[in-house]
């Protein structure tokens, strides 16, 4: 991409301390977001997905978890640096977050029109009235039929949909120019999921901003976004295009992941049986040397217990963290 990234995550390291020892669960991570795309960050729960959204927003819980090294650069400035009144002025205003569970999101006490109304109060000092009209205003931005009477509800008062519309309206307030979207439709009924995607998609365009898409499902991923980080075990193991993934997946686990999407599989009206992938994520404290992901690759081979792949270019603007792919050794015919 020839534009200048409008936030660039470099060498990004969390720690956590548990019970059982201390771990990273995000590894070294870089990524760019340039303006008006959508990053689809991809992988199983586990992987270190939503620690690195979090840290965007500096919301990461200290202890337990600690930002051991690694620059969260935003508008020139590392937002890892910044005290909090300057975070302030960043969070919730230029970078706002959509979560996965709305419920757990909104509280319970206050109704919409109050919750939606304290980020204008907040970030833009509007009035208590000023901020109900605008409240009114996003609701009806975000489809919420009958917006001057929902804004007095509670949030039970809502469908689970709404309450999400609800939660894209008050990260919307203040037109972000970045959304991060944690799995913005897993609670969701799958009738509904599509209809939010497609709203903060257009709404992303409304507001011209940029969303990091967090998601499991490498098909939400097709669908919206532009470019694709795929995670494992804290690191990024393939960053691409969305069209690159699909027509050349790298990474085992990358092809893994596409051989679980239903659509992907369909051939015509013959049903396929989906693939899993076998095994499951290596707990922080305890990882595999060499590959993370090798006790479960079917194409592992010599190198790959004992030396870690680095993220290397394996293509234009596609990087792949595998022995099979940057020649470390040859890999078995
Ligand atoms: Fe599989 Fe080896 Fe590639 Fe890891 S490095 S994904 S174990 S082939």
């Amino acid at each position: 991409m020839p534009q200048q990234p409008l936030l660039s995550v470099q060498n990004l390291t969390i720690q956590f301390r548990t019970d059982d020892g201390l771990g990273k669960a995000v590894d070294g991570v870089s990524f760019d977001l340039y303006p008006n795309e959508t990053l689809g960050i991809v992988g199983e729960s586990g992987c270190g997905k939503t620690v690195t959204a979090l840290s965007i927003l500096r919301l990461i819980q200290s202890p337990p978890g600690e930002i051991s090294s690694g620059k969260i650069l935003f508008d020139g400035t590392d937002i890892l640096t910044l005290n909090e009144n300057e975070l302030r002025a960043i969070r919730g205003n230029r970078i706002a977050m959509v979560f996965q569970e709305p419920m757990t999101a909104l509280n319970p006490v206050f109704t919409i029109g109050d919750q939606i109304g304290e980020v204008f109060r907040i970030h833009q000092k509007s009035s208590k009235a000023e901020a109900r009209a605008k409240s009114i205003e996003m609701l009806r931005q975000v489809g919420i039929p009958d917006p001057e009477k929902r804004v007095d509800e509670y949030p039970h008062q809502l469908s689970g949909g709404m309450r999400q519309r609800a939660m894209i309206a008050m990260a919307l307030g203040c037109k972000p120019v970045i959304l991060i979207a944690d799995e913005p439709t897993t609670a969701l009924d799958v009738t509904i999921q599509a209809q939010i995607l497609d709203l903060m998609d257009e709404l992303k365009r409304k507001f011209d901003a940029s969303i990091i898409l967090i998601t499991h499902d490498l098909g939400v991923v097709a669908n919206y976004a532009q470019r694709i980080a795929v995670m494992y075990a804290g690191k990024i193991v393939e960053s691409c295009t969305v069209s690159q993934i699909f027509s050349n997946p790298k990474h085992p686990y990358t092809v893994g992941l596409m051989e679980s999407i239903p659509a992907i599989q369909d051939e015509g009206d013959k049903p396929v049986r989906l693939r899993e992938i076998k095994g499951i994520v290596p707990p922080l404290h305890d990882m595999p040397p060499g590959c993370p992901f090798h006790p479960r690759c079917h194409r592992r081979f010599e190198p790959c217990d004992k030396e870690t792949p680095q993220l290397l270019e394996v293509g234009a603007g596609h990087l792949c963290a595998c022995h099979l792919h940057i020649g470390c050794v040859k890999p078995p015919a």
